[in-house]
Formats: C-alpha cells, structure tokens, sequence
C-alpha cells in the first residue's frame, strides 16, 4: 500500500519553497512536484531523505535525479497542457509522472529491463497513464512522433539525430550535453521553417545514455 502521510506532504512543501528560491518560477512545476510523492521512487531505506534535494540508487547502477534538476528540466520545457513529451531514461519513473501532473502526455524509454518493470508497476498504482517502452532511447518511437518536446535525463555525447527528427516544427529537445562527468543543459528548437537554435543553460551532471537495451545491471 502507498501511504502519503501528513509529514511526507509537510516536508514536501518546504521542498518546493526550497526549489522556488532556487529559482524555479514556472507555478506548474513546482505545483506538481508538490503533488507527486518522491517518497514511492525510493527505496524504503532512503524514505527519510525522499524530501532532500539529493540525488539516491534507484538500482541497476542508476540514480533518481536531484529535485532541483527535475524541476529545473522540466522548467525549460515550457510545457502546455497536452502537449506530446518523449522522455528518455524513465530511471525510477519520478521525472515521468512530474510531467504527468504537468497535464503531458507522456512517452518514456528505459533500456534497463528492471527499472522499465518497476515504474511501469509504480506509476499504474500510482494511477499515471504515461506509455513507457522498454528500449534504446537513442531509437525514439516513431510509432508515436511527432512529439511537442523531447527530453532527455541522462548526458549524451553527440545530438541524437533520430530523436531531433521525431520533434514537431516548433519543437524542442532538452538534454545534458557531454561526455565528462559535468554536461551543459542544452536545448535544441526547431523552428517553423525547419532550423534549429540552440542555447545553454547551466551544468549539470547525469549519468551516460548507453546504447542497446539491457537486463543486465550495469
Ligand atoms: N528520469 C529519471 C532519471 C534516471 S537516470 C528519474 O526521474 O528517475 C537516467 C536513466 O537513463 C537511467 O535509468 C538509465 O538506465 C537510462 N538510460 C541510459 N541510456 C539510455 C538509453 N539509450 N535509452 C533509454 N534509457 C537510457
């Protein structure tokens, strides 16, 4: 049974005024991470911490990102209610649902069968009807572009060209950009006529995008 007590929800409050001033000012952002319960992404040995801006293990050598990097991701978005969002690396499936309280439609890739298993399990219960993929991100779905935005949560070191071309005219890819342990937040706008723009927008640090799906934790 997933319990949401009154502490986990007071604590979750001074989170998002942490996250505010921070600098996270879109009022959908921080009104959804106050509505998902960070607390079920994590093991129960970290349920103390769930409202930390701390990144933590989700298994299979992965990490559920930091609060502000989510919130910050999904910030740049600059989402509307219903528009089509690819995420790559689903991971825990905490970033997924953020966008799903967002009022997103969601499609999410995870190429680590374990991690794809457990969020699918999660966010069912949790009542998130997001479409997730057991997959290689770097593939997309193309059964289901164009996509309003694309966006990817772990650091990739050269742009995905499939991924770019399965964005609509007006489009925009959001991904940590680099092959170090730091990457720049870069975001990639197609514009009407069909040129991309792009800008920078801070470090950050992800784990890599591997290629190929896998069973195996690594
Ligand atoms: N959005 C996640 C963050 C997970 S970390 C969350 O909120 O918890 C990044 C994830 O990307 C990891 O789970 C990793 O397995 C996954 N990943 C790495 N390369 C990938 C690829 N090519 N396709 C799909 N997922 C990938």
């Amino acid at each position: 049974m997933l319990v949401d007590s009154f502490k986990h929800k007071g604590l979750r409050r001074r989170l998002v005024e942490e996250l505010a001033a921070m600098g996270i000012h879109d009022a959908a952002v921080l009104a959804a991470i106050n509505a998902v319960p960070r607390h079920h992404f994590l093991s129960s040995a970290f349920l103390e911490y769930a409202y930390e801006n701390k990144a933590f293990q989700i298994g299979a050598g992965q990490t559920i990102s930091h609060p502000y990097t989510v919130a910050f991701q999904s910030q740049l978005l600059g989402l509307e209610k219903g528009m089509k969002v690819l995420e790559i690396g689903t991971g825990s499936g905490f970033q997924t649902s953020v966008l799903c309280e967002m009022g997103a439609k969601v499609f999410s890739i995870e190429r680590h069968k374990q991690l794809h298993d457990g969020a699918k399990q999660l966010l069912r219960q949790m009542g998130y009807k997001a479409t997730l993929s057991y997959g290689d991100g770097y593939k997309g779905m193309p059964g289901y572009a164009p996509f309003d935005r694309v966006l990817i949560t772990c650091a990739v070191p050269v742009i995905p060209e499939e991924l770019l071309m399965q964005l609509k005219p007006g489009g925009k890819l959001i991904m940590p950009f680099g092959d170090g342990e730091v990457q720049q937040m870069m975001v990639v706008e197609e514009k009407e006529d069909g040129s991309f723009e792009s800008s920078f927008h801070g470090h950050f640090s992800f784990v890599p995008m591997l290629e190929k799906r896998t069973s195996i934790a690594k």
